[in-house]
């Protein structure tokens, strides 16, 4: 397609460029705006008063002299409007509550059981939006959006084209939200791609305009972030690089392929090697292993478990291994690993870049900054409303 443009999406353009160049800056006086931009101070002055008017942007005091008379400082009103984030996991739904600034205003967790039907849970969603409106302040926009993440493939138009750990295919969502939220803008994305968007919004990745968040949980997902933007793919596929191949002759994994990179380096992979070693004699481990979770485990090598680090450097080194094909594809500037395995920092981590610096194909190359997610339980939720908020700031996104 053929994109062309007039004088008024020029405008627009210009608009949006000076919003975020404030929001960028926390205090900026409008002659610096100009700087920035490389527009002339009459254009940024008609510009910032028509984002006053619309109270995306606020005076906020006097700057210092360079010169001449002291500027008035600008900044970005964060308290503008309310966003909502759900994101509902194989056994919760999780809502938060946000300002403009990703300030949780309010939040709520609700278990349900795995098996429970999914009007069922739809309507727990819904019954937690409504109680998330009830508690938004009172602001210009109201809530301005709600974002949702689930843990399965999203296509554009958001609906959940399969959900493998919910048992859900080709649900949509977002016209039963509707019924209930007529005027409020809904998205719909997977729950990596929204944690990466989370991180690279509010996290370890505000610094990076190329990164891929790798989501190591039950299972193993991506979001990948290409100049400063979610990579889909033409079906939503993109990121699903839980289920590439690193062993030819593997384990079978329930995608129906064999040897998966998630069979080796995800809570799957840890309860599998503890089985192993509960089935030897003199293990220390847990003896019902479906019951432990990563954070106990992660206590246990804190207290010097010989077998449970073992454990943790096994499944560092294939994390690595994977981390390596993510290298070589896609040239990040960095990686963040985030979900439970996350949890275990260091102890998975160094095995893995110990691994990487033997194998990574070019010692000269860039080698990406690799770390654990900044916002830990958070990141779905966050990106969530980032996803919103992303929408509210670059609507003209041509994509
Ligand atoms: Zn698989």
């Amino acid at each position: 397609m053929v994109r062309t443009g007039n004088l008024g999406l020029v405008k627009q353009i210009n608009k949006y460029t000076i919003l975020n160049i404030v929001r960028d800056n926390k205090f900026i006086s409008r002659a610096s705006i100009a700087k920035v931009a490389s527009l002339n101070k009459a254009t940024v002055s008609s510009l910032v008063d028509e984002l006053i008017s619309e109270d995306y942007i606020i005076e906020s005091g006097i700057g210092a002299s360079t010169g001449g008379r002291r500027p008035l400082m600008l900044k970005f009103n964060h308290k503008a409007g309310s966003l909502i984030g759900v994101e509902l996991g194989v056994n919760y739904v999780y809502t938060i509550l946000t300002d403009f600034d990703a300030n949780i205003l309010w939040e709520e967790k609700h278990t349900f059981d795995p098996k429970t039907h999914q009007d069922k849970v739809i309507n727990q969603i819904i019954t937690m939006i409504k109680k998330a409106m009830v508690n938004a302040p009172k602001t210009t926009y109201g809530v301005s959006g709600i974002g949702i993440g689930v843990p399965g493939i999203v296509n554009e138009q958001g609906t959940i084209i399969f959900a493998p750990n919910l048992h859900w295919d080709n649900v949509s969502i977002i016209p039963k939200l509707k019924e209930h939220f007529p005027d409020v803008q809904i998205t719909v994305d997977n729950e990596a791609k929204l944690a990466a968007l989370g991180e690279k919004w509010f996290g370890a990745g505000k610094e990076y305009n190329n990164l891929v968040y790798v989501s190591a949980g039950v299972g193993i997902g991506a979001g990948i972030i290409i100049n400063g933007q979610l990579y889909s793919g033409v079906e939503g596929l993109a990121g699903e690089i839980g289920h590439m191949t690193i062993e030819v002759n593997g384990l079978m994994c329930s995608c129906g392929n064999i040897g998966c990179w998630e069979m080796y380096a995800s809570e799957k992979a840890i309860k599998k090697m503890l089985q192993e070693a509960n089935n030897k004699n003199g293990s220390t481990l847990p003896t019902t292993v479906e019951d432990v979770s990563v954070e106990q485990l992660v206590d246990m090598v804190w207290n010097n478990d010989e077998q449970i680090k073992q454990i943790f450097t096994d499944v560092g080194k294939y994390l690595g291994v994977g981390l390596i094909n993510i290298i070589n594809t896609y040239n990040p500037e960095a990686i963040i690993i985030g979900n439970s395995i996350g949890l275990a920092k260091d102890w998975v981590l160094k095995p893995a870049k110990e691994l990487m610096k033997e194998r990574v194909l070019s010692k000269t190359s860039h080698y990406p900054n690799i770390s654990i997610a900044n916002l830990g339980k958070k990141s779905c939720v966050v990106g969530a409303t980032s996803s919103i908020l992303n929408e509210i700031l670059n609507p003209l996104e041509i994509k």
